[in-house]
């Protein structure tokens, strides 16, 4: 029974991203085809950050869905989707990256690849985490929404010159499947492919770069992480500061110090790292009173 808790603790978020994926972009015949899906379910969001484009998308990227709608001359601003990425990140910050994101996902596989030597942090770290907001405000609201041509019309900034999820999961298969996408590539997608190239090696040496530096919609959700109804507490009669759950986290987080960083991205590593069970979670309580008498805290 405890070896099958501990395999279900090491393979469940394995488990749930792989499903998360396959469900989210399960419109085979897209990928038989090379089309597009263009079904009612496509004008609902996925949670996580999943191409539009993508022939197997049942759902829109939220992030795509934002630009495409205040970019758009007939409408002022996406209440829509703006009310799906509060609603989702009240209710659990950036715990959609760590289980429910299919670029997360590929990135956390490309990391176990074996590689000389993984690194737990860039130098510049700090800064480097903070271009994400940037990317958010300039490329997702400003320029979609000021950068109009003559007609009125934005462009969709983001998807459009920076997401090397849309080119992994969009560009790539639609490529190789339709000759008449394949014949308009130019200048643009050899851009993107230098983009996600730049990404696929980094994340063979530090854990999902993508998610810490540059992704917009891990920005948002981030922001929600310390009031989000999932979010983290430390029982602090029975955290002895060991440090072993900053140890664990791939983010390389303080969790004793700070549980509810906006970059944490709710993987759970350092709760199952805790030799004392001092992380909580959910509805679970602090420890009782009669519970420290007998632990004697
Ligand atoms: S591993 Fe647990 S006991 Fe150690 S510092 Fe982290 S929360 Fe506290
Ligand atoms: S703080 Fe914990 S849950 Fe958050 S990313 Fe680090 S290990 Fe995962």
């Amino acid at each position: 029974m405890g070896k099958l808790r501990g395999w279900i603790g090491r393979h469940l978020r394995g488990c749930v991203q792989f499903m998360a994926t396959a469900l989210g972009n399960g419109y085979a015949a897209g990928f038989l085809h090379g089309s597009i899906y263009r079904g009612d379910t496509k004008a609902l969001c996925l949670p996580g950050l999943n191409c539009y484009s993508c022939p197997g998308a049942l759902g829109a990227c939220p992030i795509g869905a934002f630009q495409a709608v205040i970019g758009n001359r007939n409408y002022h601003f996406a209440f829509y989707v703006a009310g799906f990425l509060i609603f989702v990140g009240a209710l659990a910050g950036r715990f959609v990256c760590g289980w429910l994101c299919p670029f997360g996902w590929i990135q956390e596989l490309l990391y176990k690849i074996p590689f000389v030597k993984k690194l737990r942090r860039l130098p510049g770290e700090k800064w480097l985490c903070r271009i994400k907001y940037g990317v958010l405000l300039i490329f997702v609201i400003l320029l979609p929404m000021t950068v109009l041509d003559l007609v009125g019309q934005g462009s969709p900034w983001f998807c459009k010159y920076i997401c090397p999820s849309g080119t992994l999961m969009a560009g790539f298969p639609l490529a190789v499947l339709n000759p008449s996408i394949r014949a308009g590539m130019g200048g643009l997608f050899l851009w993107k492919t230098a983009i996600l190239v730049v990404v696929a090696l980094l994340s063979l040496l530090v854990y999902r770069p993508f998610c810490r530096y540059l992704c917009p919609l891990g920005a948002v959700y981030g922001l929600f992480n310390p009031v989000a109804v999932y979010r983290y507490r430390i029982d602090e009669h029975r955290c002895t500061k060991c440090g072993l759950c900053q140890k664990a986290c791939k983010l390389d987080i303080p969790v004793y110090l700070k549980p509810n960083s906006m970059e944490c991205i709710r993987c759970g590593e350092c709760k199952r790292a805790c030799p004392q069970e001092a992380i909580l979670c959910g509805k679970r309580k602090d420890v009782s009173k009669k519970e420290r008498k007998i632990i004697n805290v």
